[in-house]
C-alpha cells in the first residue's frame, strides 16, 4: 500500500499570453522547487477575439514545441502537461485547430458574457453597478452550463469567476448554479479548485465552499490549480485548497493525459 501524494497544478500560462511574466522554464522550475509533481501549462488559447491578451494563433506550433521540449528536459523531475484554457462565448466561434489540437486537456472558462467583456477585468467594474445583479450570475452560470453541454473541455476554468469583484448575488448561488453543475456532471468535467481568487478582491478560491460541497454531492471530480501568470504565483495556497477540498470529503484528484481522465491521492 503506497501512501503517496500526487501534487497535481493544471492551470498555467506563459509568456505568451501578453499579460503574464517569467520564461516557461523559470516557471518549470519553480513547480519542481514546489514539490508539484503533475503540471499543466494552458495557455490562453488563440481566437478571434481579445486577441491582445491571448496567444496568437501565429505562435500557437511555438507554445506546443516549447511545453513538449520542457516535458523532455525535465521528464525525470516533474511530468509536464500540455493544454489549452479556452473562452466559451455564446457568439464567438472556437478555433478548430485548438479544439482539435493534440493536447491532455482543455479547459472551458468563461471570462466574457454576452456584449460585456472581461467581467474579471477592473476597467469592466462599473458593468455590475449597471446590471440586475441576479441576472448577470444566472447569465454567467447558464452560459457554463451551455459551455458544458457542448462536450468540449475537460475541466471547469474557475467556476464562480463571476464573484471576483464580490459583487454577490441575492438569490442562492447554489440554486443558480444546479444545473450548470448537472451539466458539469454529465459531461464527465471535472471542477479546479483555483487559487487566483485568493490573489483577488474576494479573496477566497474558485469555486467558493458552497459550490464545492454542490460538485461533492453531484460526485463531480476536482483538480488544483494555481492560475499562475508569474513565476511565484506556482503552488501559490496549495495547502489551503488542499484543506479545502479534505472538508468537504475529497481526497482524489484529477488530471489528464491525452485526454484521458487519471485520478491520483492529493
Ligand atoms: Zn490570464
Ligand atoms: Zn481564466
Amino acid at each position: 500500500m503506497s501512501s503517496k501524494k500526487t501534487r497535481v497544478d493544471l492551470h498555467n500560462h506563459t509568456i505568451l499570453c501578453n499579460h503574464a511574466t517569467g520564461t516557461m522554464e523559470e516557471y518549470v522550475q519553480k513547480a519542481i522547487e514546489s514539490g508539484i509533481d503533475i503540471f499543466g501549462f494552458s495557455e490562453h488559447a488563440p481566437m478571434d477575439f481579445d486577441k491582445k491578451y491571448r496567444l496568437p494563433l501565429e505562435k500557437k506550433d511555438f507554445y506546443e514545441t516549447s511545453v513538449l521540449n520542457l516535458k523532455q528536459k525535465y521528464k525525470n523531475d516533474i511530468d509536464i502537461l500540455l493544454a489549452y484554457e479556452v473562452d466559451f462565448m455564446q457568439n464567438i466561434p472556437m478555433l478548430d485547430e485548438i479544439l482539435n489540437a493534440k493536447v491532455d486537456y482543455l479547459i472551458g472558462s468563461i471570462h466574457f458574457l454576452d456584449g460585456w467583456g472581461g467581467f474579471d477585468n477592473p476597467e469592466f467594474i462599473g458593468g455590475y453597478e449597471n446590471k440586475d445583479i441576479d441576472k448577470i450570475w444566472q447569465d454567467y452560470f447558464d452560459t457554463i452550463e451551455n459551455m458544458a453541454k457542448s462536450q468540449l473541455f475537460d475541466i471547469a476554468g474557475h467556476l464562480d469567476l463571476i464573484k471576483v469583484f464580490k459583487y454577490l448575488p441575492n438569490k442562492d448561488i447554489k440554486l443558480i448554479a444546479l444545473n450548470a453543475m448537472k451539466a458539469i456532471k454529465k459531461a464527465n468535467m471535472v471542477v479546479e479548485i483555483n487559487a487566483a481568487g485568493i490573489r483577488k478582491p474576494i479573496a477566497e478560491a474558485y469555486p467558493s465552499k458552497s459550490l464545492l460541497e454542490l460538485a461533492f454531492e453531484l460526485d463531480i471530480p476536482i483538480t488544483f490549480s494555481s492560475d499562475a501568470h508569474e513565476v511565484e504565483q506556482i503552488g501559490f495556497k496549495y495547502d489551503e485548497l488542499t484543506s479545502l477540498a479534505k472538508e468537504i470529503g475529497y481526497n482524489k484528484a484529477s488530471y489528464f493525459k491525452n485526454r484521458d481522465r487519471i485520478s491520483v491521492t492529493f
